[in-house]
């Protein structure tokens, strides 16, 4: 199903988004941006909420609708799509990290320059209430309140909780 929207930005559903999967058991919870703009994108999105769900370090809550939206900074590339994830873990944030890196690579992700085209991209959003600033991670994600790619997703999965 898709629906249009300004400019060129879409929603879409698919098997996995929007959904939830139940919640409990795990001390923190963190909002995770889901991207990419290679191959079936939307197909991806699905076996990477599969793949995390089977792995037991991270519990997923609840996911977003997801949004196709023009790509910025480099634009000559495919379009982009775009989701939130409500995750639970007892991972530490650098753990998470990490973990979620480690995901990125395992479905196909190659690093070559800033706002590349790319398979798969997982940002953490927040991290419960935490603040924090290093070289290697920053919670909240700099600049996710000026971006539509996660605005709208997370808009949306707040909505169905009211
Ligand atoms: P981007 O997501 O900005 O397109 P990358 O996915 O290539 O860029 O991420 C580059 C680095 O950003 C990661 O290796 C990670 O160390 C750092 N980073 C800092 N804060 C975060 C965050 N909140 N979530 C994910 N990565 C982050
Ligand atoms: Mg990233």
């Amino acid at each position: 199903m898709t629906k249009p929207m300004k400019e060129g930005l879409s929603l879409l559903s698919s098997k996995r988004f929007p959904g939830r999967f139940g919640s409990g058991g795990y001390r923190h919870e963190a909002i995770v941006g889901v991207g990419g703009n290679l191959g079936d994108v939307v197909k991806r999105f699905d076996r990477v909420v599969d793949y995390l769900r089977r792995g037991g370090l991270v519990r997923v809550a609840e996911t977003s609708v997801i949004l196709k939206n023009p790509p910025f900074g480099y634009a000559d590339q495919p379009d982009f799509f775009n989701a939130t994830m409500r995750i639970e873990t007892d991972l530490s944030p650098l753990k998470l990290l990490r973990y979620l890196l480690w995901v990125e690579k395992r479905f196909g992700r190659r690093r070559s320059f800033k706002n590349a085209p790319r398979t798969l991209d997982l940002d953490i959003i927040f991290y419960d209430r935490l603040r924090l600033r290093t070289w290697r991670l920053q919670l909240p994600h700099p600049h996710f309140h000026t971006r539509e790619s996660v605005m709208i997703p997370l808009m949306f999965m707040k909505e169905e909780n009211r």
